[in-house]
């Protein structure tokens, strides 16, 4: 078995849904359960409905597919393990369905032609260890219609 030489992920009590999803190849995020608004990082109270007598969350489905707000490639590793990734794309995203609700994760795409502001992408999930999964972004196929 080849050994997963990068850094990974390690959960915690707030944030283990979240990663729980991610090896379902699920995007799921922090809701709140009086008003519906979603959180991500997780919050300890809505922002949304600012209840702090009684903060209730759950995580819910988000649909994957976003649009770039922002990017860096990345020029030096600085970090054990990604030497031979360089150049690679960090990509800020905004989700469709919940557009205040912005994620960084690497675009797999790397830089190319079609790397844009406001280009189409979707999450998808990658198995990179026993019981981890890493969410990334690639770009999605087709045009976005309109100058949105
Ligand atoms: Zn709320």
């Amino acid at each position: 078995m080849t050994e997963y030489a990068k850094p990974v992920p390690v959960p915690d009590e707030e944030t283990a849904p979240f990663w729980e999803a991610a090896r379902r190849h699920e995007l799921a995020f922090q809701r709140c359960d009086h008003c519906g608004t979603y959180a991500h990082p997780p919050v300890s109270f809505c922002r949304g409905c600012h209840n702090v007598a009684e903060p209730s969350f759950h995580f819910a489905a988000v649909n994957p597919r976003g649009k770039i707000l922002n990017w860096t490639v990345m020029r030096d590793a600085m970090v054990r393990g990604f030497t031979d990734d360089v150049p690679w794309v960090h990509a800020l995203v905004s989700f469709d369905d919940q557009p205040s609700l912005t994620f960084t994760a690497t675009l797999v795409d790397g830089v190319g032609d079609r790397l844009k502001l406001g280009a189409p992408v979707e999450m998808v999930f990658k198995d990179v260890s026993l019981g981890v999964t890493l969410p990334v972004f690639k770009l999605a196929q087709g045009s976005p219609h309109g100058s949105g």
